[in-house]
């Protein structure tokens, strides 16, 4: 930021004043030397007036040619028709034949004007009538350019002066200017450095800029999604660590009332360890459970697509859990509309679909059904899994989906479960970008509907 507001005040300025100075250069220069060309003329026509070709020795000419040399701090030579010089401010070459190309492109009625390296402005004027043809004469001029660029170097000097002052004054201003300009995003940097290290809990505030403002409050999004899932991921942890030792509890209080007894009857013992043998094998489903879970939480890139018969799919999953439902007499349907196939993850959608039937038999009663239908449209299936069950009370709606939920605890000893069931179910449809809803009623049954799409959505 700094840089930029240096070069912004710099950079326009020493550009301006560079041209300035080259052009007040170039253009004193070339007044000067239209003037000199001006005052040559003007003697030229003096000069043929007092015949001075001829006879060079008139005092006033010689004085006003000294004269103007001197003013142009220069030279002038006068050279007549043979080439020779008559006249040469600086006592030179008088008498002395001058037959450069200039003097005779001169006498062919060609004026020169140039400017040498050295910085000398020479001027070659021919003298001659203003109506006639013959050049009688040359006249040379000379003028040095040396008091410009001692103007010009007075005027570097002074604006050395100015752009110091300038200068200082830019460089001061921009310090300022880019500290004021880059204090709020300083203000985030820092704010954001006391929440990362640990060191503050309060939301990110800069109000400065609308920007910083977005910034604070996107930033102030993240950590509470963040504090969100640090909550839950805690809470699971402790409903697991809950789950895990309830049966290990069970086991340790039965063992122990064993031990307890000097001599228990081998009825006592065939009990307990039959007790014990449920309680491992409800540790053993939670286990199971979990780690079904733990696989669907991962990410899409983990899925396993591929075509399949969601008809065929699901009369697999029913075929499987018939004997289960059988022992309490429950009829179950499945009634397909249409044949389906669907880009799916047979592994997941199957544990889903198997999860729901299981429940749907599970809180069933004696002697009723479950009732499973397959339709689709173009865009996605939908299954529906009915039952004739205990229903699921309105409060608990919310919840069902939830981890480790269950609907009555009482109810949870006598039906076995690991309340990770839906969990499982509703994550392998998500992950299928599908959706997953309930309705219920108590004492009459209970309707799940799934929907997934029927192509596979990255
Ligand atoms: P669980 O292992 O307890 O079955 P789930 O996550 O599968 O766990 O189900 C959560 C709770 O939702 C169950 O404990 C049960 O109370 C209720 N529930 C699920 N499905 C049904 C259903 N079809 N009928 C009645 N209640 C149900």
């Amino acid at each position: 930021m700094l840089l930029v507001l240096l070069a912004i005040g710099w950079v326009p300025m020493a550009l301006m004043a560079a041209s300035l100075l080259g052009s007040y250069q170039s253009r004193a220069v070339s007044s000067r030397s239209t003037e000199l060309q001006n005052q040559c003329r003007i003697l030229a026509n003096q000069l043929l007036s007092y015949h001075y070709l001829d006879d060079p020795s008139s005092e006033l000419i010689n004085g006003e040619l000294s004269q103007l040399a001197g003013m142009y701090d220069g030279r002038i030579i006068i050279i007549d028709q043979d080439f020779q010089a008559i006249r040469d401010t600086y006592d030179l070459i008088e008498d002395k034949y001058v037959p450069s190309e200039e003097v005779i492109r001169c006498f062919q009625g060609q004026t020169a004007n140039q400017l040498t390296p050295d910085g000398f402005i020479e001027i070659a004027i021919p003298i001659k009538e203003s109506d006639a043809e013959t050049v009688q004469g040359v006249l040379l001029a000379s003028a040095s350019t040396d008091s410009i660029r001692v103007n010009a170097e007075a005027l570097s000097g002074n604006a050395a002066v100015f752009f110091l002052v300038y200068g200082i004054l830019v460089t001061a201003l921009a310090i300022l200017l880019s500290h004021l300009l880059v204090r709020p995003v300083e203000r985030i940097r820092a704010g954001l450095h006391e929440i990362s290290s640990g060191h503050s809990t309060e939301d990110l505030a800069v109000k400065s800029y609308t920007e910083t403002e977005e910034i604070s409050e996107e930033f102030n999004k993240i950590v509470t999604q963040m504090r969100v899932l640090d909550e839950s991921r805690q809470e699971f942890v402790s409903n697991v660590s809950h789950e895990l030792k309830t049966p290990l509890t069970s086991m340790k209080v039965l063992a122990d009332s064993l031990l307890m007894q000097e001599e228990a009857p081998v009825e006592l013992y065939k009990e307990f360890m039959g007790d014990i043998a449920e309680e491992i094998e409800r540790e053993n489903k939670i286990i199971t459970d979990l780690l079904s879970l733990v696989k669907m939480d991962k990410k899409a890139a983990t899925l396993n697509i591929e075509s399949a018969d969601i008809n065929d799919l699901l009369e697999l999953i029913l075929k499987r859990l018939r004997p289960i439902a059988s022992k309490k007499n429950i009829e179950m349907v499945l009634e397909s509309f249409r044949p389906v196939t669907a880009e799916v993850d047979v592994g997941r959608l199957t544990l889903a679909f198997t999860n729901l039937v299981e429940n749907a038999i599970k809180y069933n009663k004696e002697n009723g059904w479950v009732h499973v239908s397959l339709d689709a449209d173009h865009k996605f299936f939908y299954v529906k899994i009915m039952d004739s069950g205990m229903g699921i009370p309105e409060e608990s709606l919310d919840y069902i989906f939830e981890r480790f939920y269950r609907v009555d605890k009482s109810h949870s000893n006598e039906i076995d479960g690991t309340g990770l069931g839906l969990a499982i179910a509703k994550s392998a449809v998500l992950v299928h970008k599908g959706a997953i809803k309930v309705s219920s009623q108590v004492g009459e049954g209970t309707t799940f509907s799934v929907r997934i799409p029927l192509n596979y959505i990255a």
